[in-house]
């Protein structure tokens, strides 16, 4: 899994863009997570806790890379119907 960038929170560092997202986390409503988006789409075979982006595909037509659901949320962030 691979991290694109850090933001220093309270907590200590926290990875804010994984490779795979759509645009990077953070940019979008803060107190959401890629796991409240309807793009994100979990890996139910292997980890509950990590999937892919749909609008990555959408931008890209390429499967991007699986990252944890507790993501930053993007721009692109849309909620779960
Ligand atoms: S917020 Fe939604 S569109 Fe943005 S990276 Fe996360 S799952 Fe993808």
């Amino acid at each position: 899994m691979r991290v694109l960038g850090n933001a220093s929170l309270i907590d200590g560092d926290v990875p804010m863009t994984y490779a795979g997202q759509a645009h990077f986390g953070l940019s979008g409503p803060t107190d959401k997570r890629c796991a409240d988006c309807a793009s994100f789409e979990p890996n139910r075979q292997l980890r509950l806790d990590i999937g892919t982006c749909k609008k990555f595909y959408d931008l890209t037509s390429k499967k991007g890379s699986e990252f944890p659901e507790s993501a930053f949320a993007c721009k692109y962030f849309e909620p779960k119907p």
